[in-house]
């Protein structure tokens, strides 16, 4: 069946779709599908037909479908991704994983779980707490995002500065490839002879293959933590100190920055107890043993004051600390409430270059006349930038994807990388050339053209449009084809 026919055929689709996951397991009138056509990001696309596979065998028969309809087709967790991975740029099959949400086991003598793609990040931490253990990778976003969107986007959090991204915390996969095969890499073992195929996978935007089970690792709980909030009267001053506390050997659980702008809509939305004056606050979180983490937020504090901080507060209570990270948690729905839209921009400096980095940021700010936020996970020189603008105003987003592009130059230019976190999707593919040279990507197309020969595997993300590279364009309500 060609792709163009797909359309017309719309009702016979429909049939076999609900005949692999049943007649509640696809939505495909187009009230509903209006709700999937969207992530976190700035994109849209409509998809065919969402399907909702609740095991392996669905997926692998949706799969093999979808290649003998010739249909593009694109994984989805919770659609919280704030680089397009989810969107369904070409249209096709939209295969949600909301459906695939067990935790299968909690292996407490081998500290791992396995579970469904479809599992919620905190449910698998909440599950783990009565055994002492917690899942690290924490994003923000933790409450909503799920663990094979994690891996899809190889997501970080606030306590991955100590611990690591999900692919340090992901040592085996379940996968339906692109042919509608299944396989399994990694396992519970540490270590696996043969390529890292675990790692090809994590980060892959879920265009090489779709997870349909995980295993990751469970760390345990600290025996105590320490939460201190650092108040600075710049931007500059904090990002300094930032540089100060890793130079000085300290690698704290977490290190967060907030600026004004940040501060102020947290207060105004949620009150996290943070200074509404101050120009930025540092959120610093140490684990370990109670004995010695007096002594390491003494020091803490010192290199903060030696960096002009005007205080620096411990959490007195786990309420307190609960507060002040609510604050940060919330940051950017926060920040949601003071705007019509926020684009959110994620990059990468080298963190001894934050403060100039900051500067420039607030110079497009200033010259492009859009405000800029800053909240970000500065102990990993992990930079995310809201910029606050109205998508009803053409011109104004484009605008704003003008100011996200430069600031991904910027991060480029001065060693830095495109993503931190978010990946690269459908938002910024056409800057890849920005960090990686011809033969790079010529590499990276070689492994995606041997799993997916045909591209249907959510065509359209990580690799430059041909003929667009370097052109960030508004692309705001542009579905594709079907
Ligand atoms: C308020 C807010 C705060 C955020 N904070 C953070 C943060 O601190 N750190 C961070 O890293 N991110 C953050 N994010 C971004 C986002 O939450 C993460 O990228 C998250 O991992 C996406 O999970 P999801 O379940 O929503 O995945 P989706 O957005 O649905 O999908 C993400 C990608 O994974 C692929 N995928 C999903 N499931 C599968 C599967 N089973 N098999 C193969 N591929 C799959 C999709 O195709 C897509 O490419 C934040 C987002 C928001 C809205």
């Amino acid at each position: 069946m060609a792709a163009t026919s797909a359309l017309s055929a719309k009702p016979e689709l429909v049939a076999e779709l609900e005949a692999i996951v049943g007649e509640a397991g696809v939505l495909w009138n187009d009230y509903d599908l209006a709700l999937y056509e969207y992530d976190g990001s700035i994109d849209k696309s409509r998809p065919l037909a969402v399907v909702f596979p609740t095991s392996t065998q669905q997926v692998s028969a949706l799969v093999r479908l979808a290649n003998r309809w010739n249909v593009p087709y694109t994984a989805r967790g919770a659609g919280t991704g704030l680089s397009g991975g989810a969107i369904p740029r070409d249209g096709g099959l939209l295969i949600s994983f909301a459906r695939m949400n067990r935790i299968l086991k909690i292996d407490v003598d081998n500290l791992r779980a396995t579970v469904e793609p479809g599992v919620v990040n905190l449910r698998l931490s909440q599950a783990a707490a009565p055994y002492g253990l917690q899942y690290v990778p924490d994003p923000s976003s933790q409450k909503a995002c799920t663990v094979g969107g994690n891996v899809g986007e190889n997501s970080g959090g606030p306590h991955t500065l100590r611990y690591g991204v999900t692919t340090n915390h992901t040592i085996g996969l379940e996968i339906v490839l692109p042919d509608g095969e299944v396989i399994t890499t990694g396992g519970k073992a540490l270590d696996e002879p043969g390529y890292d195929l675990t790692g090809l996978f994590v980060g892959s935007e879920g265009t090489l293959g779709l997870v349909t089970q995980i295993i990751s690792r469970l760390v345990p709980v600290a025996e105590a933590v320490k939460t201190l909030l650092a108040i600075f009267p710049t931007v500059r001053d904090a990002s300094a100190a930032v540089a100060a506390i890793i130079g000085a050997r300290i690698v704290p659980a977490a290190l967060e920055m907030m600026d004004n702008l940040t501060i102020r809509a947290i207060e105004l939305s949620k009150p996290a107890g943070y200074p509404i004056d101050a120009e930025a606050v540092l959120l610093v979180e140490l684990e370990g043993l109670r004995d010695e983490l007096d002594e390491l937020a003494d020091r803490i504090a010192t290199l903060c004051q030696e960096h002009r901080a005007l205080s620096v507060r411990v959490a007195q209570s786990d309420k307190e600390r609960a507060a002040l990270w609510a604050g940060r948690k919330g940051a950017f729905g926060a920040i949601g409430r003071i705007t019509p839209d926020y684009y959110t921009v994620d990059g990468v400096v080298p963190r001894s270059r934050l403060p100039d980095v900051l500067d420039q940021i607030q110079q497009y700010s200033r010259e492009f006349g859009l405000r800029i936020a800053n909240v970000f996970h500065a102990g990993d020189g992990n930079l995310h930038p809201l910029v606050l603008f109205d998508a009803d105003d053409p011109e104004q987003t484009k605008t704003t994807l003008e100011v996200g592009a430069k600031i991904m130059q910027t991060c480029a230019e001065v060693g830095g990388s495109l993503s931190g976190e978010h990946g690269i999707g459908m938002e910024k593919n056409d800057l890849m050339p920005l960090i990686f040279t011809e033969a790079d990507l010529e590499v990276m197309r070689r492994v995606k053209r041997a799993l997916d020969p045909e591209e249907r595997c959510n065509p359209g993300k990580v690799f430059p449009t041909p003929g667009r590279c370097l052109e960030m364009l508004p692309r705001r309500g542009a579905a594709v084809g079907w």
